[in-house]
C-alpha cells in the first residue's frame, strides 16, 4: 500500500469562479479521486489546516507527497517547508506539480529559483516523451497533447535533472522541460509541469497517468530515522 499526502493551497477554487466550476472539490479532491485504488491510499491538507497538515507524524506517515501550490507559497511557515526537506531526505517521495516550482520546499530540495518565463494564452501543448524507458512514462506513446495549457518557458533555473522524461512543446514557440526527476538524499523527486487551475487538466487520462506512475516511482525503497553523521568505530583491526 503506499500512502500519499496531497498538499493543495487551496484558494483559487475558493476565490475565483472560473476555477471551482472546473475543480469544485479543490484540485487536491480531482487528484485523490483518480489516485486512490488497491494499492494507493490518499490522504488531503491545505493551508486551512494546522501547520498545513503536514505535521512530523503525518510526514512520517506518508510515502509520497503530492504538491500544488500557485498564490500562497509564503503562506507556508519556513518550518514546515524544512519538514518536508528533511523528509525527503530521509527517504519519502515528493511529485510537485505546476506552480509548486516556486513553492518553499521545491526551492530548498534543489537549491535554485525554480524562475521561469511564462504567458497564459492557453493553447495547446505537445508533450514529448524524452525517456521512454523510464517507469514515469509506462503506458504513454511518444507524446501526448493538452488542448489549453499556460505557457511555462525555458530557461527554467533548475539543477540538470538526474533523468528528464518530458519535454514540452507549445504552438505559440516556446520549449519546456515539463518532467524532471532528482534523488535527493534517499528521497526522489519529480517535477510535472501541467495542472493550471483554469483547466480541466487533472481530468486528463494520460496526466492521471503520469502521476500514478510518478507516485509508483516516488515511493521510498529505504528511510531512515535520523538525519546524522555517526562516530564509528573501525570494523576490522
Ligand atoms: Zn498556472
Amino acid at each position: 500500500m503506499i500512502r500519499v499526502t496531497i498538499f493543495n493551497e487551496h484558494i483559487h477554487e475558493k476565490t475565483e469562479e472560473a476555477v471551482q466550476k472546473v475543480y469544485p472539490h479543490g484540485i487536491h479532491g480531482a487528484i485523490k479521486e483518480f489516485l486512490e485504488g488497491e494499492n494507493v491510499v490518499v490522504r488531503t491538507c491545505t493551508l486551512d489546516d494546522p501547520e498545513c497538515g503536514l505535521t512530523n507524524e503525518i510526514l512520517r506517515d506518508t510515502d509520497v507527497l503530492i504538491w500544488w501550490a500557485h498564490v500562497g507559497h509564503e503562506k507556508v511557515p519556513d518550518e514546515v517547508a524544512q519538514r518536508v526537506q528533511e523528509a525527503v531526505l530521509k527517504g519519502m517521495g515528493a511529485i510537485f506539480l505546476h506552480s509548486a516550482h516556486k513553492s518553499k520546499p521545491f526551492m530548498r530540495l534543489l537549491g535554485t529559483t525554480g524562475n521561469l518565463s511564462w504567458h497564459e494564452s492557453g493553447t495547446k501543448e505537445r508533450i514529448w516523451v524524452v525517456s521512454p524507458s523510464s517507469q514515469i512514462a509506462k503506458g504513454l506513446g511518444e507524446y501526448f497533447e493538452i488542448p489549453n495549457e499556460e505557457t511555462y518557458a525555458e530557461p527554467f533555473d533548475i539543477p540538470q535533472p538526474d533523468r528528464l522524461i518530458f519535454i514540452g512543446w507549445y504552438t505559440s514557440g516556446e520549449v519546456f522541460r515539463s518532467g524532471c526527476c532528482y534523488n535527493r538524499g534517499n528521497g526522489k523527486i519529480f517535477y510535472f509541469q501541467p495542472g493550471h487551475e483554469t483547466f480541466p487538466i487533472f481530468y486528463q487520462k494520460e496526466v492521471q497517468t503520469v502521476i500514478r506512475n510518478a507516485v509508483e516511482w516516488a515511493a521510498p525503497v529505504k528511510r531512515i530515522e535520523q538525519l546524522d553523521c555517526p562516530h564509528t568505530k573501525p570494523i576490522e583491526k
